[in-house]
């Protein structure tokens, strides 16, 4: 079926059916044939219960209906039609000379009257006539419905909009706005309108907001889009981000009639807008940019920012003829904490340093987390030297104090490398690559410290990285050996006991001393395979004079930070001495007093587990480290070894002034064993022998040797001069 097919089945016009009621069937018949002559169709009721019936069967158009019928008259007809068939129009028929009962019938709502007896004429003409009028009315209402209907449509497109929609008048005042202001900015629409709209925007965006709004260069083809903050009901600071579309309205699209209803707000309206909530979009935007420049965990910038302002500086500093200063930290023992404690404690370690680092700084200064462990650090425009190594000795001294960590006691130390601009140099990656030059160098000397580049650390590094592949030969080729100190009793002048330090029998450089490769091989992770072979060696050796004889000979080996704090570090060690069959009463193991402070739980831990199986424990170079003696009680501790700065201190026997005085009246006090290191003068021997000293090690008895050298000394008396 086509459309036109369809369109003239449907809409082929039925002429109006009209109802004829009269108690008169002469009569009824009579008008109902001059009304079908005439085209119409036309039902007949006979009384007025016909009448009442058909009413009530179909609709109808009109109905003439006799006022006076026998059965029910019209007047009580009508008022059932009134009823029943609202739309049907009615037209009264009266056979009174008088008017009264068509007044009455006009007043209850009859569209015309008709008197008997009739002309035909003048009966079609009324008839014709208030059809007419009937279908007048039917058009107006049907239009009122449409209006109604395609207004209320508008107002649900209009208010379910995603967007605040907006009408201004000329002067900027909202002359409607749609309910979508309610529920996201708070304000009921009716309260807004005849405000300014520049009162919805944040104050620093509203003059340039209304200017943009109310530009009447543009059209709504190309409208003007701006985003501004508007701000909620109640809160003084925009809080929500909003895409502004506007146009000013074409009059000719946008009628506005004079007389009294152009006082209507909205007829005042000149520009049109919507306002679409980007709030999300632009915190997700925010968000994107932070990450691309910032680290997430400590929120820091990261390397890409640090970048960025350090080539700013450094331009500025050329300009203004300036200095400035890049610090490389790195933290000393970040890596163990985080292996052992895991990476949560970790992650909240590393937020820690950055609280305390940040509060060292000043306002124009830049930290950044490089990766890992490693933070860098700018400080534009500084006077000199002095002013970058105030801030690095004050970021030091503020990573001494101890961390807590649920529970934890952690000590994590930062080693700092300076390079200053111009002279350590004049571009950014020299800048950075060389202050991380001068980290290693004070990773090298033992951490915790600081250092300014110079150029002949340069020329460390391309040493550092053959280094570290020879070292990895010299575990391959066997090149490290063990040389022995003894430990000889300051009373007796017998050997007690053999350190055993670790040399590198280097094929091209020659003897190499531990300072020159160990802080490569703690940084490298080769430490763990160095000081397995040490141990090995030493056992080796010294279990032979052991079992030749020697049986209280004592073995001291040092261990590296980095070994203690391995999480399997006690079960690696017992494992080994099993292996080689040394016995655990003859081993000492010598560790700093740093290594004890980093986390004094753990280590006291795995301290209690070793001295359980035998193994005496003595703290290396006492009296350098951390001053806290709190832990010395709380620890199985069986030798204090006073290191040799203290020793060296004394000039002559009667030296009363030195920190060894207090240190051996303390290990005594605490029924420990003393070793004083670094021996080398007779005086001092004499003077430690006074005091009481349990043990001497130092050059006084020469140089840490090899075994070979060392066996003929064991069971003699180790004195030179004695010997000689
Ligand atoms: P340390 O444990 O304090 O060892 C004593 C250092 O002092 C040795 O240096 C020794 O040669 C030196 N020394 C001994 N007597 C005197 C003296 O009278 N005067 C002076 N000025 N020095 C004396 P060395 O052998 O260069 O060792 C340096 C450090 O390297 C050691 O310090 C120790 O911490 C570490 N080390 C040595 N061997 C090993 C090892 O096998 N494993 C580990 N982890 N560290 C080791
Ligand atoms: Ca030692
Ligand atoms: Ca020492």
């Amino acid at each position: 079926m086509t459309w036109d097919n369809q369109q003239s089945i449907y809409s082929q016009p039925q002429p109006p059916e009209i109802l004829v009621a009269d108690g008169d069937p002469r009569l009824l018949n009579f008008l109902a044939s001059l009304l079908r002559q005439h085209g119409y169709r036309v039902a007949e009721a006979l009384g007025g219960h016909a009448a009442c019936d058909a009413l009530r069967a179909r609709p109808f158009k009109l109905a003439l209906l006799d006022l006076r019928m026998p059965d029910i008259n019209g007047l009580d007809v009508m008022a059932y039609a009134a009823t029943a068939q609202p739309d049907c129009g009615i037209i009264a028929v009266s056979g009174e000379k008088g008017f009264t009962s068509v007044s009455r019938a006009l007043r209850r709502g009859a569209l015309d009257y008709i008197k008997k007896p009739f002309d035909p004429e003048e009966l079609l003409e009324t008839v014709r006539g208030v059809l007419g009028q009937q279908s007048l009315l039917q058009n107006h209402a049907d239009m009122q419905s449409r209006l109604e209907k395609s207004e209320a449509l508008h107002r649900y497109i209009v208010n379910s909009s995603p967007d605040i929609v907006f009408m201004l008048d000329q002067s900027g005042r909202i002359c409607f706005i749609n309910n979508k202001v309610q529920s996201l900015l708070g304000y009921a629409p009716h309260q807004l309108i005849g405000a300014r709209f520049s009162a919805l925007l944040d104050e620093q965006d509203a003059a340039r907001g209304s200017h943009a709004i109310l530009d009447t260069s543009v059209s709504s083809d190309n409208p003007r889009t701006l985003e501004v903050r508007m701000k909620s009901r109640g809160s003084r600071k925009a809080n929500r981000h909003f895409e502004i579309t506007a146009f000013p309205i074409d009059p000719n699209t946008w009628p506005h009639p004079s007389g009294a209803r152009d006082q209507l707000a909205s007829q005042r309206a000149r520009f049109y807008g919507t306002a679409r909530d980007v709030t999300e979009r632009k915190e997700a935007e925010a968000f994107i940019n932070f990450q691309a420049y910032h680290d997430l965990l400590t929120r820091l910038p990261n390397r890409a920012l640090f970048k960025d302002r350090l080539n700013l500086a450094i331009t500025q500093a050329r300009r203004n003829g300036q200095k400035l200063a890049v610090m490389f930290l790195d933290l000393d023992r970040f890596k163990v904490i985080n292996d052992s404690l895991g990476h949560a404690m970790g992650d909240r370690l590393l937020q820690a340093v950055t609280r305390r680092l940040k509060s060292c700084l000043r306002k124009g200064d830049t930290l950044s987390r490089f990766g890992g462990d490693e933070f860098t650090l700018l400080l534009p425009a500084i006077h000199g030297e002095e002013d970058a190594k105030q801030i690095a000795l004050k970021l030091i001294d503020t990573l001494s104090a101890p961390f807590r960590l649920g529970g934890h006691e952690v000590f994590v130390g930062v080693s700092i490398g300076i390079a200053v601009f111009p002279n350590a140099g004049e571009s950014l990656d020299q800048l950075i690559q060389n202050a991380d030059i001068a980290m290693y160098h004070v990773k090298g000397r033992g951490k915790g410290d600081y250092c300014f580049f110079s150029e002949a650390m340069s020329t460390d590094t391309a040493n550092r990285l053959s280094m570290e592949r020879d070292l990895r030969l010299a575990l391959e080729r066997d090149e490290l050996r063990v040389f022995y100190q003894p430990q000889v009793c300051a009373k007796t002048d017998r050997v007690l006991g053999l350190e055993a330090l670790v040399r590198w029998l280097h094929p091209e450089r020659g003897l190499l001393y531990p300072g020159e490769f160990l802080p490569l091989a703690e940084e490298t992770r080769l430490i763990g395979a160095v000081s397995e072979r040490v141990l090995a060696m030493a056992c080796q050796q010294v279990g032979q004079w052991i079992d030749n004889g020697h049986e209280t000979l004592k073995l001291a080996v040092n261990l590296s930070p980095i070994q203690v704090e391995q999480p399997g570090f006690v079960d690696n060690l017992m494992q080994q001495l099993t292996r080689h069959r040394f016995p655990t009463r003859n081993l000492e193991i010598e560790i700093t007093e740093n290594v004890i402070m980093s986390d004094l739980e753990q280590i006291s831990h795995k301290l209690r587990e070793l001295a359980e199986a035998g193994v005496r424990i003595a703290i290396d170079d006492f009296g350098t480290g951390y001053s806290s003696l709190n832990y010395i009680h709380r620890l199985p501790i069986h030798t204090l070894k006073v290191d040799q700065s203290f020793v060296q201190d004394i000039r002559n026997s009667d030296d009363g002034a030195c920190i060894v005085n207090a240190i051996i009246a303390m290990a005594h006090g605490l029924k420990l064993e003393i070793v004083a290191e670094g021996v080398e003068t007779n005086a001092q021997l004499d003077y430690l022998r006074q005091l009481g000293c349990h043990q001497v090690q130092g050059f006084f008895y020469g140089q840490p040797q090899p075994a070979e050298h060392i066996a003929r000394l064991l069971g003699e008396l180790a004195r030179p001069t004695i010997l000689a």
